[in-house]
């Protein structure tokens, strides 16, 4: 492994701060700089940005929402804004970067396209985006995931994708990302559609590109409505791919407050939490310099959170950097917190969030209780997905 051989220009856009870069054997490498240039000319190619739109807007029913959650704000004593990302087709946020990776993905040539998936979330919304343009896809998933998400497999393989069941490691996401790294430098005609803004340049940078959509509409409907910039915006945060897009277009707005939440588990002890941002160790980890929960040896340790979407050791290197520099905040939200708001959300507002999701609900609750503010949570995904792995005897308790 080493980094890159960058000229300065592309050092510059491949860190936030001191984190990012991309740390992969050589084969990849020239893949990576590739997809880098072809990104850097799509980007701002006016055919290829109107197709993308054209398809957030007709396929993934875009603009979504900005809901006034009038109980919720009663409750809270706020005014509080819903980002209803759970009405996009397939149930959250990740379909705005598949759909967005598969159009890079078709204008490289490339004849199949590879992804890595934990709950089954990307999974689906990649399998989609495949069957959408009729490319051929293969689901790298560890074999414990297969076993706990066996119906977003069946999906998988209704929407025509081949899913490949790893026995690395723990059979969970981070082996899953280690097969599709491996089978990706074995066959040069695939594109790896990565799933969250973490993972090697220009990933980080790509996947905040095509979810910045969902900061972009928040600006525009809130602006609408309010006359001014939302105090605070709120997200949950696992590789960090909707933190980044709902934060991305306030980032130079330094009036607004940017909070994000954490898998917390159980406890925050080795093993059962998901808080890199708040607990993690400076290191590299799947092709990029960030922080990543460790054990004593300096390696990657295992991650827990109730929330597979949240369930993960590493975190993308831009939502390190805002930590550092203190542009943004981010705290961990516990398993039961976030049962508790995923109970409340569904009772106060009639929206079942993803379980994902609730941590943001529960950050809301927990730090900005009567402030009398206006902000904006993300709700990145729908609950429906999550009701039967809650206890029912707790859904059922008041
Ligand atoms: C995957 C997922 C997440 C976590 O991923 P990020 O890249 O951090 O956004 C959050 N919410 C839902 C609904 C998800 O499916």
């Amino acid at each position: 492994m080493k980094t890159m051989n960058l000229t300065e220009n592309k050092v510059n856009k491949a860190y936030f701060g001191e984190y990012g870069g991309c740390f992969v054997p050589p084969i990849l490498e020239s893949k990576l700089n590739h997809l880098q240039l072809k990104f850097d000319e799509l980007r701002k190619d006016q055919n290829f940005n109107k197709e993308y739109i054209n398809y957030l807007k007709n396929y993934v029913g875009r603009p979504s929402p900005l809901y006034f959650a009038k109980n919720l704000s009663k409750l809270t004593g706020n005014k509080i804004y819903l980002k209803r990302e759970d009405l996009n087709h397939t149930g959250a946020h990740k379909i705005n970067n598949t759909i967005g990776q598969i159009l890079v993905a078709k204008s490289m040539g490339a004849q199949e396209i590879i992804a890595e998936t934990g709950a089954g979330q990307h999974g689906v919304a990649s399998a989609t985006a495949a069957a959408l343009m009729g490319m051929k896809c293969k689901i790298f998933m560890g074999k414990v995931d297969t076993e706990r998400q066996a119906l977003n497999v069946v999906r998988m393989q209704l929407l025509g994708a081949e899913v490949i069941t790893t026995h690395l490691g723990n059979g969970t996401l981070k082996d899953a990302v280690d097969a599709a790294l491996g089978y990706y430098i074995e066959n040069p005609d695939s594109y790896y559609l990565l799933g969250s803004a973490v993972g090697p340049h220009p990933y980080p940078q790509m996947v905040k590109f095509f979810q910045s959509i969902i900061g972009k509409e928040i600006k525009e409907q809130f602006y609408k409505l309010e006359k001014k910039l939302p105090d605070a915006i709120i997200a949950c945060v696992g590789g960090g791919s909707n933190a980044i897009g709902a934060f991305a277009e306030f980032l130079n707005h330094d009036e607004v407050m940017l909070l994000g939440a954490e898998g917390g588990g159980t406890m925050l002890t080795a093993g059962n939490h998901a808080a890199t941002l708040t607990l993690g160790k400076k290191m590299i980890f799947q092709g990029a310099n960030s922080l990543c929960l460790a054990n004593e040896n300096g390696e990657a340790s295992g991650s827990y959170s109730i929330a597979a979407g949240l369930d993960y050791p590493g975190i993308g290197p831009e939502h390190a950097h805002l930590k550092e520099t203190k542009r943004a905040t981010y705290y961990p939200i516990s398993d039961k917190e976030a049962i508790d708001a995923y109970k409340l959300l569904s009772r106060t507002e009639g929206i079942i969030p993803a379980i994902e999701s609730a941590h943001a609900v529960a950050l809301a609750l927990k730090t900005m209780n009567n402030k009398n503010k206006k902000i904006v949570i993300n709700v990145s995904g729908r609950g429906d997905k999550d009701v039967d792995r809650l206890d029912q005897s707790v859904i059922k308790q008041n």
